[in-house]
């Protein structure tokens, strides 16, 4: 008999787990709170720069080609190698969601999952994986473990514009904050919608004023004041995977939940697909024991590299971050991202 599995959430991870299970022979459930890609609060940049997750199936706008970015000086970085793509959320995740039905999984909208349903999905079906985002409902029961999210994270607010966005074309904003380890960006989706936010990481508790750095960034903007705010919300995500709590019995963690997006940068689209596939095809190949370190695996390089700038960031500031930037321009993002892949930095974790 084929064995079965509940996915909670459908979003990249959820989706992607849903379709990998479904092709390599499991019977999947895919609940899903709201509507597929309904209400979503991202900036849409896919940054995949380690090729860990397919080319989005459907809802790409357009390949990034520069990134024009500001630390202590500005630079135009040639992205036209990367993948990094402007994408549409919602047309992506519907695409894969219609993959997803056409595999037979049996897909719920509209369909809340409560903390206290936990236990009866986890008797009733072979594999429960949570792909809920941040904070993982599975962490909420039988103990709360949501200070676990709270290592390292990105607080974000983020707000949708409407103006002539023309000059952009083909190319993302980011501009790095003085005081803190942060950066604002501006990403196009098309010549008259962008997305612009702000975004600045922190270990623990501690309050940071966001709405300043955002409002400062608008108005360095040209045509500025020609803009319309349509709508302005705030986020999190997680940084700081949680490698204990990946696999607590048959219930599994992936994406966000997992804490898994960039301690670099936020960009969790891509390691949310990771995960999501590595899991589906750990559970259909019936070795769930194999997740966490196939994932640790996986992910090791990427982790590795975005911890090291990462914590240069944090220790040195922004004069750390020009120099890399310089360097960037000068010989290529490829080659410096294996010159720093060699050195190891003291990181206690
Ligand atoms: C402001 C902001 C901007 C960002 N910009 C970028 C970016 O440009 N590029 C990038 O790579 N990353 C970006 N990120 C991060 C990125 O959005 C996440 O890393 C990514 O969405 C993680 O995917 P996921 O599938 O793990 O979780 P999510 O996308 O959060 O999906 C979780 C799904 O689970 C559903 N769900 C939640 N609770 C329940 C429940 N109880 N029952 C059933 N379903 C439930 C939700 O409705 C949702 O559909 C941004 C994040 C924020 C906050």
């Amino acid at each position: 008999m084929k064995k079965t599995m509940v996915v909670l959430g459908a979003g990249p991870a959820g989706l992607s787990c849903a379709l990998e299970g479904a092709r390599k022979g499991l019977k999947v459930t895919l609940l899903e709170k709201k509507q597929v890609g309904d209400r979503i609060n991202c900036g849409e940049g896919f940054f995949d720069l380690f090729s860990l997750a397919e080319k989005p199936v459907s809802g790409i706008l357009y390949k990034v080609k520069y990134i024009i970015i500001s630390a202590l000086n500005t630079y135009t970085l040639d992205s036209s190698s990367f993948n990094l793509w402007m994408i549409d959320r919602q047309q992506w995740q519907k695409a894969l969601a219609e993959l997803a039905v056409k595999e037979k999984v049996n897909l719920l909208e509209n369909h809340a999952v409560k903390p206290i349903d936990v236990a009866s999905l986890s008797r009733q079906f072979d594999w429960v994986v949570d792909a809920t985002g941040v904070v993982g409902l599975t962490t909420k029961v039988p103990q709360n473990l949501r200070q676990a999210y709270q290592k390292d994270w990105w607080v974000t607010l983020q707000c949708l514009l409407q103006g002539d966005f023309s000059s952009y074309r083909d190319s993302f904003k980011v501009k790095l904050l003085q005081d803190c380890t942060g950066y604002c960006w501006l990403f196009p989706k098309d010549t008259s919608l962008a997305r612009a936010g702000v975004a600045v990481f922190k270990s623990g508790s501690k309050r940071v004023n966001l709405n300043e750095p955002l409002e400062i960034f608008l108005k360095e903007q040209q045509n500025y004041k020609t803009y319309t705010l349509l709508e302005k919300k705030g986020g999190r995500i997680p940084a700081a995977p949680l490698w204990p709590l990946l696999k607590r019995e048959n219930i599994f963690l992936a994406g966000d939940a997992a804490g898994l997006a960039s301690p670099l940068h936020g960009g969790g689209l891509d390691t949310a697909v990771a995960s999501g596939t590595l899991l589906g095809r750990c559970l259909a190949a019936g070795e769930p024991e194999t997740y966490p370190a196939a994932l640790r695996e996986a992910l090791s390089h990427k982790m590795n590299l975005e911890r090291k700038i990462s914590w240069c960031w944090q220790k040195l500031g922004l004069t750390f971050m020009d120099c890399l930037l310089k360097i960037i321009n000068l010989s290529g993002l490829t080659f410096l991202l294996n010159k720093m892949y060699d050195y190891e930095l003291p990181l206690n974790r």
